[in-house]
């Protein structure tokens, strides 16, 4: 195996004040600030734009040498006072970036003095809330940026007084909290739906739909399916309209439990709605493929008690159809899968249900827990097979490790291109980003019918660089008739 620790070169994850922007987006009226160095926020803008083909607004602090050496303090306020004079939002996510943890600025503290100067209180009704988060890039990937995100904004407008001696420093503490919270009883019924940070608008909105006709009520965080894919209207709002609404954010602990989608990743506003709010959480991966997308529904009957609707039933038939359909093309195909850890997770699990074998199965996000659950899945399923697992890569290490695999299609982001093309083989592609076709916002992969889909492209991909045709030919012409093999 070459692992190359001197220097990262081409990064297989991206930076973590980006993943802050996919949760904060996901929330209604919301405005992204990043204090830091403007460079971040138009790099992060413009991966973000061309990946979901829409307008991404963030604000920056804009931190000059000046600021770098006498903090970032100033900044960030006239960048808080710029975004509200300019688009008057109801939140402000203010995230940090490398140089503005470097300096060490204390981004609550300004936060308060800020809301002192200008008269800002805590009602969401009548205030503006502004939720700080820290996301130096050095430190962790997009992934983590993300969950921080989601994490930070449940709490802002979740938390009790009392709840910040149990949970200060979130993200270490919180999973290790191990009283027993006071299980309280459900008051509104709903579900809370909290899923890992690579789902495409269009998968968004299938949940949704799954939620709606199962639940009734639910509260879906952070809710893309709008702000990230927003139909065209002649008045562009400044701030896209959708996302979740506040008062649900705030009812959330009145749910009668939370369902986090990924079982890599840690759920940290899952976990802090447990321990905090005594709303039972339950990790479910992301339902990409058979079985995943089964135990998502299994989870929904067990926290409901409710039937699954005969169209699921139905499409998760035609599923099945298409698997036994496709199985001759897929049988045996050796795969790489790359991306999120959730995502590859979710991936793979289908992989080996379609009998393809996943020889190279790799993240660019560190993760403790990801080798070893990609080997348990492995020897639940296929313990014959022994793949290449690695956390924690960039493409210069996945380059050299699809040399050494051999695999014959490539599944994972279109960063991977470079890499599918210099060794002449197909690639799908899933997750993010997906910079070099149109349309990664409407790619559905979650349910059956994403499943399907799924299940089309990397057939059709298999079947394209093969050549291999095995349906009778039809004739498009009279001409062509002539030269179809007749049935005797
Ligand atoms: S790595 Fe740090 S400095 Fe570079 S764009 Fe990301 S946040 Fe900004």
């Amino acid at each position: 195996m070459t692992r190359r620790n001197y220097a990262t070169v081409n990064p297989c994850v991206m930076c973590q004040p980006m993943g802050s922007a996919l949760a904060f987006k996901g929330i209604e009226n919301t405005i992204v600030l990043y204090h830091g160095s403007q460079g971040c926020s138009t790099y992060m803008r413009l991966h973000l734009a061309h990946h979901f083909r829409e307008p991404v607004d963030i604000g920056s602090s804009a931190l000059s040498e000046r600021g770098a050496v006498y903090g970032g303090r100033e900044n960030l306020k006239k960048g808080l006072r710029n975004v509200i004079n300019r688009y008057s939002p109801k939140v402000i996510g203010v995230a940090t970036t490398c140089l503005a943890e470097t300096i060490g600025d204390d981004v609550p503290a300004i936060i308060r003095e800020f809301k002192e100067e200008e008269g800002i209180g805590d009602d969401p009704e009548k205030d503006i809330i502004i939720v700080p988060v820290s996301t130096p890039s050095y430190g962790e990937s997009h992934v983590s940026g993300y969950i921080k995100a989601v994490n930070a904004v449940v709490r802002k407008f979740t938390e009790k007084p009392e709840d910040e001696d149990k949970t200060e420093g979130t993200e270490e503490k919180s999973p290790g909290m191990k009283e027993a919270p006071e299980m309280k009883k459900a008051t509104n019924g709903k579900i809370n739906l909290i899923p890992v940070e690579s789902l495409s608008p269009a998968d968004v909105r299938e949940l949704k739909e799954i939620l709606a006709e199962m639940v009734g009520d639910y509260t879906f965080l952070p809710d893309i399916s709008e702000t990230f894919d927003a139909p065209l209207k002649e008045d562009l709002p400044k701030i896209a309209s959708g996302g979740t609404s506040l008062s649900d954010i705030a009812d959330m602990p009145n749910s009668r439990a939370s369902l986090a989608l990924g079982v890599v990743s840690k759920n940290l506003a899952v976990e802090y709605l447990e321990a905090c709010h005594g709303v039972p959480g339950h990790n479910v991966p992301i339902p990409i493929g058979l079985s995943n997308t089964d135990r998502f529904f299994t989870e929904l009957v067990r926290s409901l008690g409710c039937p699954i609707p005969e169209k699921y039933q139905k499409e998760r038939g035609r599923l099945l159809d298409s698997m036994v359909d496709v199985h001759k093309y897929l049988y045996g195909v050796k795969a790489a899968v790359y991306g999120d850890p959730d995502t590859v997770f979710s991936l793979v699990t289908f992989m080996l249900e379609l009998g393809m074998e996943p020889v190279l199965v790799a993240t660019g996000s560190k993760s403790r827990d990801f080798e070893e659950r990609i080997r348990l899945l492995f020897g639940e399923i296929r313990p014959e097979l022994v793949p290449t697992v690695l956390d924690d890569i960039d493409f210069d290490t996945l380059n050299d490790m699809v040399k050494k695999c051999k695999p014959e299609i490539l599944i994972g982001n279109s960063n991977g291109r470079y890499i599918a093309k210099a060794e002449d083989i197909p690639l799908v592609r899933v997750g993010l980003p997906i910079h070099d076709r149109v349309g990664a916002q409407r790619i559905l992969t979650v349910g059956y019918r994403g499943a399907m889909e799924l299940l089309d492209r990397v057939t059709n991909a298999i079947l394209e660089a093969t050549d291999t045709f095995t349906a009778p030919v039809q004739p498009e012409s009279v001409a062509d008739a002539d030269r179809v093999p007749k049935v005797l």
